[in-house]
């Protein structure tokens, strides 16, 4: 209920937002850097919990932001014509079936703006990414969840029966956030397969970069019905605090339905300058990638060492069991400066980013007594 100070109020009138809202839960994000050193009482931390690229982005982005700045007084180009066109370039995607968004969870919101009518049944696999519930009850939609197998896999038996009965919306997040599990080309081609068309597809890809084992382009687009495949800036190319996602839609004429309901400078200039300098570095890219996925093998090692339960992540992340419990060894991270996030899911999982070679040593260095029943 929304709190106001007028007592006299009836109900109706001290809530004015729509009922849908009530029952949506706010996403809880990850510790700023603010919050955690004052809990934590130090300063040397390290942000392992909200998947950034701690490697940074293209050294390039520096310049081209600078000149960006030049001209604050502009608009920025409400269709970031020059980013789509190299974006489109490289994916040998038409650049009008390209939607740019001040990042990819605004995709999330548009699209289910635009095609979800109350009522709609949204069909997802939890644990997954909280955002696709939260636009989904601010539609005011219904949820069909196929909850995902021991081990996070998708359990893809269940998942095509229930596809295959037609939901308005199918949301695949692969890899999956935050358990770290992909789904296989094949997986997917054969979900489609049992797909109606007229089911609405997003595959949320914001970790592509890390697991492009195949083209998820050419499965949907040989599947034929509506589909995004949604992508950012925010994780591999280290982008985060400049919000730039994009989605690649199955026809020019969807993008054109999120082009009137979305803001339409959303995509700041600053923003889309960083984008693109960073999109243009994809030696810088390949780096990082390659780093991270080291890196990922020297944390998993060490779990393994330890004996402890995780799963097999094809993402800039680790998803493993506490056995002391999510919180607890988040709040004995936290002590040591390393923030890391608890999740909800039964058990005791936790996720922790990839961060920098000396981040992930001092997370090494302390995952026994973390982990410590
Ligand atoms: C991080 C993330 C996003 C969106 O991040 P943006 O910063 O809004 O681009 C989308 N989907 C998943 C699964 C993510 O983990």
């Amino acid at each position: 209920m929304l709190v106001v100070d007028q007592k006299s109020l009836s109900p109706a009138e001290i809530s004015p937002v729509r009922p849908a809202l009530e029952g949506v839960v706010a996403y809880r994000p990850g510790m700023t850097l603010a919050q955690a050193g004052r809990l934590a009482g130090r300063t040397d931390l390290a942000k392992l919990a909200s998947n950034e690229n701690l490697l940074g982005c293209s050294p390039r982005v520096a310049d081209a932001v600078l000149a960006a700045l030049a001209s604050p007084e502009i608009y920025p180009d409400p269709y970031c014509e020059t980013l789509r066109a190299a974006i489109g370039a490289r994916l040998a995607v038409d650049p009008a079936r390209i939607v740019m968004t001040p990042g990819s969870e605004a995709l999330i919101d548009y699209l289910f703006r635009a095609v979800l009518h109350p009522g709609d049944s949204v069909l997802l696999s939890s644990p997954t990414f909280p955002a696709y519930e939260i636009f989904a009850r601010c539609a005011e939609a219904r949820f069909i969840d196929v909850p995902r197998r021991p081990g996070f896999d998708l359990d893809v038996e269940a998942f095509k029966r229930e596809a295959a009965k037609g939901p308005k919306l199918i949301v695949l997040c692969t890899p999956n956030n935050p358990t770290g599990n992909a789904l296989s080309g094949v997986d997917l081609g054969e979900i489609l397969a049992v797909t109606p068309r007229s089911t609405v597809v997003l595959v949320d890809e914001a970790y592509r970069e890390y697991h492009d084992a195949f083209d998820t382009l050419d499965l949907l687009k040989a599947w034929g019905g509506t589909w995004v495949s949604g992508r950012t800036f925010s994780k591999a190319y280290g982008l985060a605090g400049l919000r730039v996602g994009y989605g690649i839609c199955s026809s020019a004429q969807l993008v054109g339905y999120l082009d009137r309901l979305r803001p339409l400078f959303n995509v700041t200039a600053l923003s889309q300058a960083a984008a693109l300098a960073a999109w243009d570095d994809q030696e810088h890219l390949a780096r990082t990638v390659a780093l991270t996925i080291a890196e990922r093998g020297r944390v998993e090692t060490a779990l393994d060492v330890l004996g402890v339960e995780r799963t097999a992540s094809a993402a800039n992340f680790v998803f493993l069991r506490s056995p002391a419990g999510a919180e607890a060894t988040a709040a004995r991270l936290l002590r040591e400066g390393l923030i890391v996030r608890p999740t909800p899911v039964p058990g005791g999982w936790v996720r922790i980013t990839i961060g920098r070679p000396a981040d992930n040593d001092r997370l090494i260095a302390a995952l026994p007594a973390a982990l410590a029943v």
